[in-house]
């Protein structure tokens, strides 16, 4: 059987780690750590992310400045939204929850964000130090990646690692990661030719190409490390009983590695946590640094 790389079980233990990192700077800050969640419109899926968010904050002591504008907000509205937070002193982290409603642009808006703000680590600012090493805020889901891999002690060094997706929010930040740890890193996108032989290769298969049970036991080597970041919501059966919750699942098919991998990550339960830990680690990081305190998370900030 594949080790299970179990994220609600590390999400859980370092949201103690932040609760002592809150409960023993506190008094020297003289607040708590604020977060500030900016939802715009009505996205049912949004709103479950959001409530998540705001819970994680509330379990471990940082304070939640979030709003919600009417999905008729203008471009402009959102904008002075994210100018009134980057200038409250209350507040160490932003997070501009997406999919925006249709007419307004997000790129200009993420940019618009503080980068010593940036909670999600998408500015462009913070994927430029990632790519130079410089320390910054990191792209929560690829980060949660690398704790995880951390935690089980699977040394990257020298290791061929395999990522299939390139987009700016998983698939590149997660790459350069996997290449600051000495990986030897090959990204795999929907032009890539003959996937399985390049995906075979992996000792370290990071998956996120967001297409529902795509990986399979031809895709992989055994004794691979197997990461699968994709999360979808499978449709309920017509006969199901009403109040029955949707299943999910990944991009891999996950039955068909537990004799192949050495190790895998569930859906859900593996990546899905380990993301919003590493906002709430951004968030913790950034209020330390504001006030001048010295943390022991290093080891998360990748
Ligand atoms: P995107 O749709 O932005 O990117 C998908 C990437 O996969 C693209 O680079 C695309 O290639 C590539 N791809 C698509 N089809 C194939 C294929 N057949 N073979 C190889 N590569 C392919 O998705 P995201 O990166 O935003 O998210 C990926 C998945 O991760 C989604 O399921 C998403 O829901 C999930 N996710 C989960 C999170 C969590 O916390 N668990 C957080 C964030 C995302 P190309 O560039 O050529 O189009």
């Amino acid at each position: 059987m594949a080790l299970r790389l179990d994220g609600k079980q590390l999400a859980s233990e370092l949201e103690t780690r932040l609760r002592q990192e809150i409960e023993s700077g506190i008094s020297q800050a003289g607040r708590p750590p604020g977060l500030a969640v900016l939802r715009v419109g009505d996205d049912p899926a949004s709103g479950v992310y959001v409530a998540n968010k705001e819970k994680a904050c509330a379990r471990i002591g940082v304070a939640s400045y979030g709003s919600h504008l009417p999905g008729s907000s203008s471009q402009a509205e959102v904008a002075a939204a994210i100018a009134a937070l980057n200038a409250d002193d209350r507040v160490d982290g932003i997070l501009l929850q997406l999919p925006l409603p249709a007419g307004l642009t997000e790129g200009p808006l993420l940019e618009q964000i503080d980068p010593d703000k940036d909670a999600d680590g998408l500015h462009t600012l913070n994927l430029g130090r990632l790519l130079k090493g410089q320390t910054g805020p990191r792209s929560c889901t690829p980060a949660g990646v690398m704790a995880l891999l951390a935690r089980h002690q699977f040394s990257l060094e020298g290791k061929r690692a395999v990522v299939v997706g390139r987009s700016i929010l998983v698939g590149q930040p997660m790459a350069l990661m996997l290449q600051a740890a000495n990986a030897t890193v090959s990204v795999a996108h929907s032009r890539t030719k003959d996937l399985e032989a390049i995906t075979r290769q992996a000792d370290v298969l990071v998956v996120a190409a967001g297409k529902p049970r795509m990986i399979g036991a031809e895709h992989v080597r055994p004794g691979a490390v197997v990461v699968d970041v994709g999360i979808h919501r499978l449709p309920r059966p017509a006969d199901a009983p009403e109040g029955t919750k949707a299943k999910l699942c990944g991009d891999v098919r996950a039955e068909e590695l537990e004799e192949i991998a050495l190790a895998l990550s569930p859906v859900p339960g593996g990546v899905g946590p380990m993301t919003v830990t590493m906002l709430l680690v951004n968030t913790v990081v950034a209020w330390c640094r504001r006030h001048g305190l010295d943390h022991g998370l290093e080891d998360l900030v990748v």
